[in-house]
């Protein structure tokens, strides 16, 4: 998977105490993946007497649902996972985003986009990167006025200037655990956003913002956000935040291969819960998984 990309490794990082994170978004039901990710960020913080948090990544304000925190939060209790300390909610954290994204803007980072996902995808010259389509850079060099006046009276993103983020960083890795040491190549994603149109924030600089702030040093979740974690790494360079340890947990897969999704309801964790499943069972049963699939844990 990222063999290439491996570096001759020095020591995993090595944290005497842990401080693990469960970060759901609120815009479905959680189903089996998500309970085998939260057992395993869970089970690694308490391994060690350390810490796992619980936090709502709510920033997007059409998708996600009161309903479903209530939801998210019943789940872990009936699977008997307790947090410590207040649930955060990123919708409560906009003001830090701000600081950050100004941080950024200052260090002539960041740039207004006016495209729509339409124009994007119409692109020819949109090539695909790691997590889709990587942002032609039609708006990276547009004329300053013209910029200004498009600014007052359009809905608008900012992206990152990623080839000049990456020259004032230079060369950046991190470490997973089952992959090791990774040489982090941010610069396959392109111009990534880091404020939507509908959001004064993205994911990518929401996460990296606010492990920080929450002091999370140990990172479990699934291996489709491995690529991803290039660009939280090039945020935390960029912004002087650490840079925890990772651990991309392989994705549960039903019967048929396919990766299990929200929208597979049969799977809800809710619906476990209200067809009387044994919690205790199930988490037994998440436990094997992970070890049956190789995802072994440091016990301490
Ligand atoms: N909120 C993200 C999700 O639900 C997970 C974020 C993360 O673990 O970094 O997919």
């Amino acid at each position: 998977m990222t063999a290439s990309r491996a570096t001759p490794s020095s020591a995993e990082p090595n944290f005497t105490t842990r401080i693990s994170r469960f970060a759901p978004s609120p815009t479905g039901r959680l189903h089996l993946g998500h309970a085998f990710s939260a057992l395993a960020a869970h089970d690694l913080a308490r391994a060690g007497g350390g810490q796992f948090l619980l936090r709502i990544e709510d920033i997007d304000p059409t998708r996600a649902r009161q309903a479903h925190v209530d939801g998210i939060v019943a789940d872990l209790g009936w699977l008997g996972l307790s947090w410590d300390g207040p649930v955060v909610r990123q919708s409560q954290r906009l003001a830090v985003y701000a600081t950050a994204l100004d941080r950024l803007k200052a260090l002539g980072l960041a740039y207004p986009c006016f495209c729509t996902r339409a124009e994007i995808a119409a692109s020819a010259a949109a090539p695909q990167g790691p997590a889709g389509p990587v942002y032609p850079g039609t708006c990276r060099h547009l004329p300053a006025a013209e910029r200004t006046q498009r600014m007052a009276g359009t809905p608008h993103a900012w992206r990152l200037d990623m080839a000049a983020a990456v020259a004032r960083t230079g060369p950046l890795s991190w470490h997973d655990h089952g992959a090791g040491w990774v040489a982090a190549d941010p610069a396959a994603h392109g111009d990534v956003v880091i404020a939507r149109k509908d959001a004064p924030v993205s994911y990518h600089l929401a996460v990296s913002v606010d492990d920080a702030a929450q002091g999370v040093n140990s990172i479990v979740r699934g291996t489709d956000l491995f690529a991803t974690t290039d660009i939280h790494r090039l945020l935390q360079a960029l912004l002087g935040l650490p840079t925890p340890a990772y651990f991309h947990h392989p994705l549960l897969v039903d019967a048929a291969g396919r990766r299990l999704a929200k929208r597979d309801g049969a799977r809800a964790l809710a619906d476990l819960r209200a067809a009387g499943a044994d919690p205790a069972a199930l988490v037994a049963e998440l436990r094997a998984m992970r070890e049956a699939l190789g995802f072994v844990l440091p016990s301490a």
